[in-house]
């Protein structure tokens, strides 16, 4: 051990007097003590000689000696300077810098922040939950007991492993959550990717993503959720659109409705997109069925609700006339690039 102390003390004084006027010797004092192959670099390698009880003192010597080193080329470069300037490495800092492709949010997301910032001006707040869900949450709990004929309607994906467990087919399954935990006043709209066993066409997907909302408290009424979806539709399309009601079932609400807005594309004229009619259907709503909302033990006397449901694809088609929905879930930049500007 004394002997590699003597080696460090010798370098030590090499290094102390070292004296460099140029930029290329501070890189050779580099390469000679601090490179792959230097000076430290070695006598580090002499560790594996030392004793075991030795160990730690040397240890400590030789970082000593390595941040002696470190201090040293640190103040050659402080006053001669490194080889590491615009001058040495013939670099022309007026040149343009290396441009990064900044990516575009996808259109899917662009949608529901938008729908999500209108609902949140009204007090709505964000819920989430699971996309693996059970038959309770899913159907039960929404008026949708086994062998109920709707249940066809949401062709469900099952998971083999456990068959009383599917992927959602609607975000009423948050609802249902919400309602499992929360007492009224409730106000929440769920944003979320659901699936369904369908044939993937231009017009169906095997998944797609939904907003539904859900107000629950004393004295809601059905005036309450016409407004407040005439207030998002007039938000997110402009002033002019204007809406209609049509009654409709739903088993988790009593009544429902439909709602068409006036169609966006035609200006109401007639297209394929509203297939002529001037009218385009864009959700579906209705009061909270009160069998639903006992299921939760909230008393349907005292409080009454409104839920809707709508599709960010369906909404997306209608703001920028997208026509296919695979294009959505394609990758394909062409398509993605075109919401560059969007934000
Ligand atoms: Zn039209």
């Amino acid at each position: 051990m004394q002997a590699i102390i003597d080696k460090i003390e010798g370098y030590k004084a090499e290094v102390k007097n070292f004296v460099a006027t140029k930029a290329d010797e501070v890189e050779n004092f580099r390469i000679q003590f601090l490179g792959t192959k230097g000076l430290v670099k070695t006598i580090m390698g002499e560790m594996k000689n030392v004793a075991n009880e030795d160990k730690k003192a040397m240890g400590q010597i030789l970082n000593e000696f390595k941040i002696f080193v470190e201090q040293k080329f640190d103040d050659l470069k402080n006053t001669i300077g490194s080889n590491d300037t615009a001058e040495a490495n013939n670099i022309d800092w007026s040149l343009p810098g290396t441009n990064f492709n900044v990516g575009t949010r996808h259109p899917l997301s662009l949608v529901r922040n938008k729908m999500v910032s209108i609902f949140n001006r009204l007090g709505f707040v964000v819920a989430e939950g699971p996309e693996v869900e059970d038959d309770w949450h899913n159907f039960g709990a929404m008026n949708l007991p086994e062998n109920h004929p709707a249940r066809d309607m949401q062709d469900t994906f099952y998971i083999n492993q456990n068959p009383s467990w599917l992927l959602r087919t609607h975000t009423s399954s948050v609802q249902a959550r919400i309602m499992e935990t929360q007492k009224p006043p409730i106000r929440v709209i769920c944003p979320g990717r659901v699936y369904r066993n369908e044939t993937i066409s231009a017009r169906a997907h095997c998944f797609f993503h939904q907003i539904e909302g859900l107000y629950i408290d004393e004295n809601v009424s059905f005036a309450d959720l016409k407004q407040t979806l005439y207030f998002f539709v007039q938000e997110f399309f402009g002033k002019d659109v204007k809406v209609r009601f049509r009654p409709s079932y739903f088993p988790f609400t009593e009544p429902s409705a439909e709602m068409d807005i006036s169609c966006q594309i035609c200006d109401s004229k007639g297209c394929n997109v509203c297939k002529h009619s001037g009218w385009v259907e864009i959700l579906g709503s209705g009061m909270v069925h009160p069998k639903v909302l006992e299921n939760f033990g909230i008393d349907s006397n005292k409080y009454t609700g409104f839920a809707f449901g709508m599709g960010i694809e369906r909404i997306c088609q209608l703001k920028y006339r997208v026509n296919d929905l695979r294009l959505y879930s394609q990758n394909d930049v062409r398509f993605l690039k075109q919401f560059t500007g969007v934000v």
